[in-house]
């Protein structure tokens, strides 16, 4: 043990937990995309679909065991694999002069690219994972393999890849500590799914091998690990890891019951997804609906918009997996500003979060395209909704004005009346109108802004960025990224006012509403729906139940 293999060092929490173990290093050669040099692009191809079909598989196997998130990722990358416009781009590297490896490896880069472009922390992180679908295909065509700890283990690591951490037995992951990473990094997804408690952002800490083999301790909820624990450090850990166990154990057992507080009020807890998978898991941990389906998911990683038969498919299967009478808000394309989509070629913006984003590339003049896109999500929710008989809330993102508002009810207006033509039952079939609320001047006007619509929707994330003026992404902010701090609170109560007088519902689907000091905020604020990320709804029912 080297003289510095002490001490604690911090990062960010990523998953809750403890966990005592020797520390393993992840060799930095495997974050590295091997290359094996004069394969061909033929070959190169031929691993892409190898790397495909094994994605496919581990995302079966990991729905299959009940861990509908993971599985999500899996098949997610597995898309990736599957796109065409990585072959194109393996293709196009080739004719630059490079090997199959080299082509295969640059190609991964074009498309990773795409993705780290993207304005939103969730969809970046992606960047990642196509970076990740490469290594796997470059491993494949190289024949190597990942070296495996062997014994049960704290992971250390600049980061950690999901192909790299599917092949790690789960046994043998106590805890994770990343120097790199973010909260939104598949890593931190994954740990959370399996319960494996993980830090990210720790950038103090050695990823080279030189703490191998010191007993170390994480901290999940704390974001730290200790290395060389005192005893007193030990038996702390364990009573947290045990703690975890049973505090889990006994929120899974809450799930049928009914949120209610202590003082009678009634709190609906629902789920934020992004697909049918988290549907699944929404179900699962005892949601009462979806309060937001992040419908961006089916405009990625392609080269055209999907059309409406396509969207209808994804939406059928969503609403299938949420069953019965769980209600599906499904939220229109928030997309924009330099969150680019390459096909959409959306203007380039010197403040692109001040720009064109969300429901106001519906209303852009000479880009009836646009209109058509929202206008075919519109059709597809509701052909979906008629063919499930689901309860659909449609849903319209980043609202300023009363003008936006009369526009969203005039364009699922004329979708219905476009169904009626063609003869659609959908063109009867009910269906809730709501709006985001993430604007400050939108906050202050509900009143006048959301008369006549069923619903609105807080999103605090985008609320807090617009309110504090603090970009959400960018991390030298995180004191002023809060969504409890006294102005946004202010905020929120206006919007409860004014959506009394409009006589409509008030729910929040940002993060705030995702942790137990939160949700009890808003309870207090008199905000009583709830949605978060499914992974949250058991500690958020439970926090609120013995409230
Ligand atoms: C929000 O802004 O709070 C929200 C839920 O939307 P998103 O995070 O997708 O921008
Ligand atoms: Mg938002």
């Amino acid at each position: 043990m080297s003289s510095s293999a002490a001490g604690v060092r911090s990062g960010t929490p990523g998953s809750p937990g403890s966990a005592a173990g020797p520390v393993w290093t992840l060799p930095a050669s495997v974050l590295a995309p091997v290359q094996r040099s004069g394969a061909t692009v033929e070959e190169a191809i031929a691993a892409l679909a190898t790397a495909a079909a094994q994605l496919t598989a581990i995302a079966a196997a990991r729905s299959a065991a009940g861990a509908a998130e993971e599985g999500e990722i899996f098949s997610m990358q597995a898309v990736m694999a599957s796109d065409p416009a990585f072959v194109a781009a393996i293709h196009d590297a080739a004719k630059g002069g490079a090997d199959g490896a080299a082509a295969l490896i640059a190609a991964g880069e074009v498309q990773a690219a795409l993705l780290a472009s993207l304005p939103d922390e969730y969809l970046a992180a992606r960047a990642a994972d196509v970076r990740d679908v490469a290594s796997r295909a470059a491993r494949i065509l190289a024949g190597t393999t990942i070296p495996l700890p062997g014994r049960p283990i704290i992971l250390v690591a600049e980061d950690l890849p999901p192909s790299v951490s599917a092949e790690i037995p789960r046994e043998h992951l106590l805890g994770i500590a990343l120097r790199a990473g973010s909260r939104t990094a598949h890593a931190v997804i994954l740990a959370r799914a399996a319960g494996i408690p993980c830090i990210v952002a720790a950038r103090e800490l050695e990823v080279d091998g030189s703490l191998d083999g010191v007993k170390a301790v994480v901290d999940g909820a704390a974001g730290t690990l200790t290395l060389a624990p005192s005893s007193a450090d030990l038996a702390a850990a364990d009573a947290v890891k045990k703690q975890g166990a049973v505090d889990a154990t006994r929120r899974a057992t809450l799930r049928g019951t009914p949120c209610v507080m202590a003082n009678g009020t009634r709190v609906h807890l629902y789920a934020n997804i992004g697909s049918a998978d988290g549907a699944a898991r929404a179900v699962e941990v005892g949601a009462e609906g979806v309060g937001l389906l992040r419908s961006e998911f089916l405009l990625l990683d392609r080269e055209t918009p999907p059309d409406e038969r396509e969207q209808m498919r994804a939406f059928t299967k969503v609403f299938e997996a949420l069953r019965a009478d769980r209600p599906l808000t499904l939220r229109l394309a928030d997309i924009g500003g330099d969150k680019e989509i390459p096909y959409l070629k959306l203007p380039h913006e010197a403040n692109p979060f001040l720009g064109l984003r969300g429901y106001r590339l519906a209303m852009i003049k000479d880009r009836p395209d646009l209109r058509a896109l929202f206008a075919s999500q519109v059709a597809a929710a509701l052909r979906a909704a008629a063919a499930t008989g689901g309860a659909l809330r449609i849903m319209a993102p980043m609202i300023s004005v009363r003008a936006e508002v009369d526009d969203l009810l005039a364009l699922i207006k004329a979708v219905r009346a476009e169904l009626a033509a063609r003869g659609e039952a959908a063109a009867e079939y009910p269906a809730a109108i709501g709006v985001m609320i993430e604007v400050p001047a939108a906050a202050l006007t509900i009143a006048e802004l959301a008369a006549g619509l069923d619903f609105v929707s807080v999103g605090t994330n985008d609320l807090t960025q617009y309110a504090m003026a603090a970009d959400r992404i960018n991390p030298a902010l995180v004191a002023l990224q809060d969504a409890s701090a006294p102005g946004v609170v202010a905020l929120l109560r206006a919007v409860v006012e004014g959506a009394k007088k409009a006589g409509v519902e008030v729910g929040v689907c940002g993060e705030l509403a995702g942790s137990v000091s939160g949700a009890r905020l808003l309870t207090e604020i008199g905000i009583y729906e709830l949605s978060m990320d499914p992974a949250a709804v058991d500690e958020v029912r439970e926090g609120l139940l013995g409230a």
